[in-house]
């Protein structure tokens, strides 16, 4: 599965801004691998860095020494519209009348064809293929006497996800679409400021949590500090995967540590599928925490099955199917020595094409598992992400066309237990209706026709697609 990007902003004069946000990006590194950049200003021209790679990769000593600025943006990008060629990095620049702003985005635009199409026709011009340009383009061809009335007039045309932060000549601009469907959120560091998609990013770099920025917010910050402007939410949509998934364990995201959530998950499934095994282990590392939970709640004793090699990176980050294929031995060493012979609860975050967990269960069996019992941290995913999560057609989703006990077989599993949706909203311990759930229910918070036209436009069969508009 498929996240898509982490963005962060500073405002802080006197420091050196460009670090920070190198190391800000660091612990964002999980949002996306494809590419990564800063955009730095000190009042005067925009200085920017992209590059494809890891943070690590993407930066030198002396890239960063050149970007010298108070104000700041950086971006660590995973591609769920465009392709993952250079120029698709982020932030990106847009100009126009006088204007200029960098911007870097979290999310999916529903409408960005519809939008890139319009501002084309009135003469703006894209360089890439990322929504991050449609949003940008059309902030600067919004009305509005200053950026704030801008971004709101922009905001109102745009139906998807977007979690932003914006960087104009004088000001750091935060701004979370009106369903929240992506986090962000604002701290402190010295006498500055920071916007980031995550939490763990403000601790990594000494920065302190002040409060999420809020669905439909605009967060502004100059030299007079800090302004918020709220906008509408009539729905609140936060996608639910960010606490099984997506997010870091050691971020907060409305006020419920990740950690706590996921060891919710694991000991709700230890009491939804209990079965006879010698021992429980996580597949690393998303699931690590939830399989300790099922341990402890199950009284079956934890065991490191599978050595994840942690330099490969994760196994989604290969866009090409066999590359993805091979990946998983890359990336996993099974520990014959402990596990043969053994029954074993193999706690997983997902399964979604249903292609990564085969070879899982195929490598714990020739490594002399004697049985495989998989216990999955959320229900069967059943319709597709249009907010930014690439996880796949409807018609790829193992969910959508087997049921549970023909994927336990399809997986080679000796049993299968998906969490229930119940099961999740409690381990999440927030109120259901904040959330976003359409991967498992089809009940999506805003019209999806554009995207299913797309689909329609891409040779989805027939079949699939009245059943998904059903
Ligand atoms: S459809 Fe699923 S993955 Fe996409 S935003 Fe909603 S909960 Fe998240």
């Amino acid at each position: 599965m498929h996240e898509s990007c982490g963005v962060f902003g500073v405002y802080a004069p006197g420091i050196d801004i460009a670090r920070l946000i190198f190391f800000a990006l660091f612990a964002l590194q999980h949002r996306g691998q494809e590419s990564a950049g800063i955009a730095v200003t000190d009042g005067g021209e925009i200085k920017i860095h992209t590059n494809t790679g890891l943070v690590s990769q993407a930066f030198t000593e002396n890239s960063l020494a050149l970007l010298k600025g108070y104000i700041g943006i950086g971006h660590n990008r995973y591609s769920t519209r465009g392709s993952s060629k250079p120029a698709n990095a982020q932030p990106i620049i847009a100009k126009s009348e006088g204007l200029t702003l960098a911007l870097a985005h979290n999310g999916n635009i529903l409408n960005a064809k519809l939008l890139h199409d319009e501002l084309q026709e009135r003469g703006y011009s894209f360089r890439a293929s990322t929504d991050a340009e449609v949003i940008a383009n059309l902030i600067l061809a919004s009305p509005g006497k200053d950026w704030k009335g801008k971004i709101k007039h922009a905001m109102r045309r745009i139906q998807g996800a977007y979690s932003l932060t914006i960087m104009t000549q004088d000001e750091l601009i935060g701004v979370r679409d009106p369903m929240g469907v992506r986090p962000l959120c604002l701290g402190t560091v010295d006498s500055g400021w920071v916007i980031a998609s995550e939490s763990c990013a403000l601790d990594h770099i000494g920065a302190q949590f002040i409060r999420e920025i809020e669905p439909g917010e605009i967060v502004l910050i100059d030299s007079k500090g800090v302004k918020s402007f709220e906008g509408k939410s009539d729905k609140k949509a936060l996608c639910i995967f960010e606490y099984i998934y997506f997010a870091r364990p050691d971020s907060t995201i409305q006020g419920r540590l990740l950690y706590q959530a996921r060891q919710a998950m694991g000991e709700i499934l230890a009491q939804e599928y209990p079965v006879d095994a010698d021992l429980v282990m996580g597949v690393p590392d998303s699931a690590t925490v939830a399989g300790i939970s099922y341990s402890s709640a199950s009284g079956i004793p934890y065991c490191e099955g599978l050595l994840k090699n942690r330099y490969v990176g994760r196994t989604f980050i290969e866009p090409d199917q066999r590359i993805r294929e091979l990946g998983v031995q890359l990336k996993f060493n099974p520990l014959g020595k402990i596990i043969a012979g053994k029954r074993l609860v193999v706690v997983d975050d997902s399964i979604v094409r249903g292609t990564t967990t085969p070879r899982v269960v195929s490598l714990l069996r020739k490594a002399g598992a004697k049985e495989v019992h998989l216990r999955i941290c959320a229900p069967p995913i059943r319709y597709p992400c249009f907010f930014g999560v690439d996880m796949a057609t409807k018609w790829e989703l193992i969910a959508a066309k087997k049921t549970v006990p023909e994927i336990r077989d399809y997986l080679s599993a000796d049993s299968l237990g998906y969490l229930s949706l119940d099961g999740l909203i409690r381990a999440v311990d927030l109120p259901s209706d904040i959330f976003c759930l359409a991967c498992f229910t089809g009940e999506y918070p805003i019209p999806v026709q554009i995207e299913m036209d797309k689909l329609a436009l891409e040779s989805l069969p027939q079949e699939e697609l009245s059943e998904i508009k059903g």
